[in-house]
């Protein structure tokens, strides 16, 4: 039997909106089958019984207000694009590749950072509220728990709505970086090309060339997003920090990751040692599913929200 999809029944919390996207433009969202009725009351059973539920999200949460994640099938940026991850490494070591990074980076924000919450995110802050959830950690760099009101909340791989200075650590909010670009660009903006629905870039190599990125106004040190990019590592204190929770939580959920990066892989591995209950809602296989006792495969917006953790 399959069940319909509900409505959603969750009001934001006060100060965000939800995002309500028609299912035909979700374009970056898998294909997924509806959830069948067995396995929907099977997760419920799952959120039920834990006290203390330890949250691990991932891309698949934010598809649905429209961000596209790196590995869905057909979908994900590696599918339908050339476009790769920046790693760490070139960030550091090549100032073109850091103009580059940050010019793509600025015509895409406007787009990036106006991005809301959508049921998945605003369930869970609810389920927080309830004192359902005893830690999230997201994997995401798009504020979007932040933005629907969750508190429990580490962002394992950072933020992208922060900056970092590598010189004296100072962090200040992205926000300013982009009044910056545009003082020092004043006619770069109007040549900027075509930006794609989900904030893809396409900037030629000579306008490239002639953006200008500042550096740190207290240091003049080099500015980076406090992102982790690949090939960099959580630090140890944030690893310590989650594991800790994990060690407090009785069950575990994760929501819309693949779980492919070993930096999110580890706390399942940890929590199998634990042997702390394992539940995963995500379309698609993920590197965890033989450790967990329950795999759903279906919309994490959709599911969350039709579950009250009583
Ligand atoms: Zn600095």
């Amino acid at each position: 039997m399959r069940l319909p999809w509900r409505p959603l029944t969750l009001s934001p919390a006060p100060g965000s909106r939800a995002s309500s996207v028609p299912a035909g433009m979700l374009n970056f969202v898998p294909a997924s089958s509806s959830i069948d009725a067995q396995s929907l009351e099977r997760l419920r059973g799952f959120v039920a019984r834990a006290r203390r539920l330890f949250v691990i999200s991932g891309a698949g949460l934010s598809t649905e207000s429209g961000i596209p994640d790196y590995r869905s099938e057909g979908v994900g940026l590696y599918a339908r694009t050339d476009r790769r991850p920046m790693q760490h490494a070139e960030f550091i070591r090549s100032a073109r590749a850091r103009q580059r990074y940050w010019a793509r980076n600025f015509v895409g924000w406007p787009q990036f950072s106006s991005h809301e919450p959508n049921s998945a995110h605003m369930a869970l802050q609810q389920w927080e509220e309830r004192g359902k959830v005893h830690w999230l950690v997201t994997q995401n760099v798009d504020a979007l728990h932040s933005k629907a009101g969750q508190k429990k909340l580490t962002e394992l791989h950072g933020c992208a709505h922060r900056v970092k200075c590598l010189g004296c650590d100072a962090i200040s909010p992205r926000e300013e970086l982009q009044r910056r670009f545009v003082a020092l660009n004043p006619d770069w903006e109007a040549q900027a090309g075509a930006v794609a629905p989900d904030g893809d870039v396409f900037l030629e190599e000579e306008q490239v060339l002639h953006f200008r990125v500042p550096s740190c106004s207290n240091c003049g040190g080099i500015l980076k997003p406090e992102v982790t990019f690949f090939g960099d590592t959580v630090s140890k204190p944030v690893v310590q920090f989650v594991h800790d929770r994990l060690a407090e939580s009785d069950a575990v959920l994760v929501t819309g990751s693949s779980l492919q990066v070993y930096s999110g892989y580890r706390f399942l591995l940890a929590a199998s040692d634990r042997k702390i209950p394992i539940a995963i809602l995500n379309i698609g296989p993920t590197r965890a599913d033989h450790l967990a006792e329950l795999k759903v495969s279906a919309r994490c917006g959709q599911t969350l929200s039709v579950i009250q953790p009583l």
